[in-house]
């Protein structure tokens, strides 16, 4: 019969890889209880709707990377592309805003696009999403940005730059936006046709087409960092004093935007060139207006988020430091019998212990015991069972001792002995 295979840009995550991805959400987690983060579960199923309104309509993720469909009643529901949203709506559905001045959440998990899958990048994709609500305060996008040096730094991934950028508020938008559409209207003819649909809709997504003729017309297009207004450049100017104390070396990036509708004033990405084109592993930025477009108070947030995936692809595949494992030989059917209280001993003590099912020859058992890199090997037979012992074999040294056969001694006779 023929196999069944995961659908095109899905993935199952095994062997090494599910080791870094524990290691990356691992790391992360302690910072994230250091800096008094709480976690939340969002669903990976939401309304369509809230997507749209929500990343914005005219962008690629909206137009066309949604796994969206018609549920069984109808209704337009959609995987979530991106956690940001999905919390947003939980803290206003739980009303977090008149429980608590500032809200920290982060949450780990599944996302969805319909993209055409390339390295570090799959339909489904994992994010650890960190959101902050109630202060606009350029410190907490600081504190955001240092905390992320912090987690990256500690999983030694090799160089990476901190870009930033300010996207500004809707006012100075509208200012930049008319210089903007003056210059591509010059330029139309390079532009994609996705582009010259944006141009009069939402123009500042022409600088995150990915199309090389459209990239190639906005190198040398006016940014908006150079539009500003006053509050948006202090902002800027009051981010960097922070993240000089907190010593991130970020760099300004002008020409970073990011692929959703929602952000303003500060913008960052986490790069990394060993990535190729498409080098960012860490995104997000402030979005100080999304709490009342989706229906909430006016409430500030910032935030990031974290592809897990292409975290993951820069980090060297590691010794992960573990406790000593044993592996049981035995030989006949007497010494058999010693599997299950050898076993619930060993475990009881958080002792691994393995065995082979066929208690083949010796020679055979010792081989699987190499072959699954046991650290030690007690060998039991007729001739030990009759002297009332047990042979432990240190695999690396060879050294060998025989203990007493009393099992529930064992694990710390065996602990006791290699210390
Ligand atoms: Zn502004
Ligand atoms: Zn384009």
């Amino acid at each position: 019969m023929a196999k069944i295979q995961t659908l095109r840009g899905f993935r199952d995550i095994i062997g090494e890889e599910i080791n870094k991805f524990r290691a990356i959400e691992e790391v992360s987690r302690r910072y994230f209880s250091l800096f008094s983060f709480t976690e939340i579960e969002v669903p990976i199923l939401e309304k369509t709707e809230l997507f749209v309104r929500s990343i914005g309509d005219t962008t690629d993720i909206v137009e066309k990377e949604m796994f969206t469909f018609a549920d069984l009643g109808g209704d337009s529901v959609t995987l979530r592309p991106e956690a940001t949203a999905g919390v947003v709506r939980a803290y206003l559905q739980a009303g977090l805003y008149s429980k608590e001045r500032i809200s920290k959440i982060f949450t780990i998990g599944p996302m969805f696009r319909h993209e055409k899958p390339q390295k570090g990048r799959f339909r489904e994709f994992h994010q650890i999403d960190v959101e902050v609500f109630g202060g606009d305060d350029p410190l907490v996008d600081a504190e955001l940005l240092w905390m992320i040096s912090l987690i990256v730094n500690e999983l030694d991934i090799g160089e990476f730059t901190i870009e930033v950028n300010s996207v500004g508020c809707p006012q100075c938008r509208e200012t930049f936006r008319t210089d903007i559409v003056a210059y591509f209207e010059a330029k139309k003819d390079q532009l994609c046709e996705d582009c010259l649909r944006r141009l009069y809709r939402n123009p500042l997504r022409i600088f995150d087409c990915k199309k090389a003729g459209c990239i190639e017309t906005s190198q040398q297009s006016p940014f908006l960092f150079d539009s500003l207004c006053t509050s948006c450049k202090d902002h800027f100017e009051i981010l960097q004093g922070y993240l000089n104390n907190f010593s991130v070396p970020a760099i300004i990036n002008k020409r970073l935007v990011r692929g959703l509708d929602y952000y303003t004033k500060t913008v960052f990405e986490v790069t990394s060139n060993a990535l190729g084109a498409q080098k960012a592993f860490i995104a997000g930025g402030r979005y100080d207006n999304l709490v009342a477009e989706m229906g909430g108070p006016h409430i500030p947030g910032s935030g990031f988020a974290i592809g897990i995936e292409r975290l993951a692809l820069l980090m060297k595949p590691k010794d992960v430091p573990c406790k000593p494992c044993y592996f049981f030989a035995y030989v006949g059917e007497k010494a058999r019998h010693y599997i299950v209280p050898l076993f619930r001993e060993f475990i009881r003590n958080d002792i691994s212990l393995r065995y082979a099912l066929e208690g083949k020859s010796l020679k055979s058992q010792m081989r699987y015991a190499d072959s699954l890199n046991a650290d030690f090997v007690l060998i039991l037979g007729e001739d030990e069972i009759d002297r009332g012992i047990i042979t432990l074999r240190d695999m690396r040294t060879k050294n060998q001792w025989e203990l007493p056969l009393v099992p529930s001694e064992l694990p710390c006779a065996a602990l006791n002995l290699i210390a």
